[in-house]
């Protein structure tokens, strides 16, 4: 065993005047382990989120790290000041009509008759059209097997 793999180090820190333990650093960061992050100033994103916050542009002060049992690896969260951070913006109904837009370009078929083109499901991202178009064109090139008809 070549010893802990994050041993303790007391370092200087942007949430604090004094230094703090911490548990090194990772990738330039520095790294907290389970507990010992101050949730009254550092949070994640999903927290700031719940708290109505947004980073707002600001990068990561710090790296907190945990063992997630149901995965059975190792987390790393970034975590933010949430001093620095901003309110979030609200939806106005422009931002709506950009989700709906959206919604309408990912169940559009483009080789659909035009008529036809928006269906009720969003289109596989991996065939980029309906599954009627691909399913035709998968008869017209596969034999009554499956396997694919030299053209
Ligand atoms: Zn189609």
């Amino acid at each position: 065993m070549a010893g802990r793999q994050y041993p303790w180090v007391l370092a200087d820190v942007p949430w604090s005047d004094a230094r703090q333990f911490t548990r090194g650093r990772f990738e330039g960061l520095p790294l907290l382990s389970w507990g010992i992050a101050p949730r009254e100033k550092l949070a994640t994103y999903r927290q700031l989120r719940a708290l109505g916050l947004r980073p707002g542009g600001a990068d990561p002060v710090a790296v907190l790290y945990f063992h997630s049992r149901p995965g059975m690896r190792m987390v790393f969260a970034n975590l933010y000041l949430i001093a620095t951070a901003k309110p979030v913006r609200p939806m106005t109904d422009a931002k709506w009509a950009a989700v709906a837009a959206a919604r309408v370009a990912r169940c559009t078929c483009p080789t659909c008759p035009p008529d036809q083109r928006v269906k009720p499901y969003c289109l596989p991202t991996s065939i980029g059209r309906c599954w009627e178009c691909h399913h035709a064109d998968e008869l017209a090139t596969t034999d009554a097997a499956g396997r694919p008809v030299a053209a």
